[in-house]
């Protein structure tokens, strides 16, 4: 079936809406196209794997999480070994990297015993698979009940260790278009058929308190993207960790600040236009780690990155790990692995588009793999 062929019902609905009450933001369509409760992609679609529409770090190599579950240990033991702390991830997809922290953080068992592990996830079908994966974890690599939350701000207050892999990318972005007479929000409307989606601009420019470069000194037809969803989030982290003691690692796709549209929509594997089938194909935008970083410590935090995951991944052991791994398996084994290993770190793969960011509390020392060399 053609995209265009396949009308599903959250288009209907974002019809009739638009037709009644006029355009709407790019931020308003990607809410509603991955979070409807239930139309939404990430409630109705089978987001991750091979059966899914695409794949992600800890999904393709065991090492990514288990690195990673070293980093927080490290982190846990700079903290001072708080007897009771939080540990969060936000987005946790299949539950895979979460399992693959908590079997490397075995080797610390006081670590598993002071945590308080939560899972910020919105998706019912997807609370339902990380509930499965964690209850078959070993017993001792199951420190506490998992709990479940809407939001970060539901959390209770403790100290915090944080991962999010892939969910700021999913938070809603608005675009703004250089035009002739100066910048204009990019919009969702109605096409002329009455029936079908398309981008237009605002009539009337974007109110001041919306930061955007000089229109004078971009291109027209440019456009720029404002995360402030994600911004929003980094600053109540980077809050929660001044006052109460802790660290975040965000890893996502993304760069450093500058123009350009990222929109984009993926389905099985594929890239697919974005405004066709909303709710069946998985809609993202690039992370704006500059914008994170300067939330984080406006709000008082530490920020440190964005590194390239590469680069990040190779510094807290990548290589060794690799090596352990591999010992005494069969050469097919050991190319499978050595494999996973190269598509998450090699630049020409997942090592330079992807960044890890950390948002500390303002007193502890730089953080692994983040030293200035
Ligand atoms: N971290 C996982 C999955 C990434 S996919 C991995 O690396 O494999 C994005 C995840 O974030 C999914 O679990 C999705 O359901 C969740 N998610 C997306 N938007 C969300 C929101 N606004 N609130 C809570 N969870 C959200």
């Amino acid at each position: 079936m053609t995209a265009k062929a396949e009308k599903t019902p959250l288009e209907e609905r974002l019809i009739s809406l638009i037709k009644a009450n006029g355009p709407i933001s790019v931020a308003d369509f990607m809410a509603d196209a991955l979070g409807h409760p239930h139309d939404g992609y990430y409630m109705s679609q089978t987001a991750i794997g091979a059966d899914g529409d695409f794949t992600t770090a800890p999904e393709i190599s065991q090492i990514f999480g288990e690195l990673i579950g070293l980093w927080l240990v490290h982190a846990w033991l700079e903290m001072g070994e708080p007897s009771t702390f939080n540990l969060v991830e936000l987005g946790p997809g299949r539950g895979v990297l979460m399992a693959d922290i908590l079997r490397a953080a075995q080797l610390r068992p006081g670590f598993l015993k002071a945590a308080t592990l939560w899972l910020v996830e919105s998706s019912g079908r997807l609370r339902h698979e990380q509930q499965k994966r964690l209850r078959d974890q070993p017993a001792s690599a199951r420190p506490v009940k998992p709990l479940w939350a809407d939001e970060f701000a539901d959390i209770a207050p403790a100290p915090f260790l944080i991962v999010a892999n892939e969910f700021f990318d999913c938070l809603p972005i608005r675009q703004f278009e250089r035009a002739g007479s100066g910048w204009r929000e990019r919009l969702i409307g109605v096409g002329k058929d009455g029936a079908s989606l398309e981008f237009t601009l605002a009539e009337a420019p974007p109110p001041p308190d919306i930061e955007l470069p000089p229109a004078q000194q971009c291109e027209p037809g440019a456009i720029v993207e404002i995360g402030a969803a994600g911004a929003m989030l980094a600053g109540d982290i980077a809050r929660a960790l001044v006052e109460h003691g802790g660290r975040a690692l965000i890893v996502d796709y993304g760069h450093a600040g500058g123009v350009g549209d990222t929109l984009q929509a993926v389905r099985a594997h594929k890239y697919w236009p974005v405004l066709d089938a909303p709710g069946r194909a998985d809609l993202t935008a690039h992370v704006d780690f500059a914008a994170l970083a300067r939330a984080a410590i406006d709000a008082g935090g530490g920020a440190w990155g964005p590194l390239p995951q590469g680069r990040f991944l190779e510094r807290i052991g990548l290589a060794m790990r690799l090596e352990r791994l591999v010992a005494g398996k069969s050469d097919e084994e050991a190319a499978r692995i050595a494999s996973g290993a190269r598509r998450i770190s090699a630049v020409e793969e997942m090592g330079e588009v992807f960044k890890a960011l950390c948002i500390s509390s303002p007193d502890l020392p730089p953080p692994a793999g983040f030293e200035a060399l």
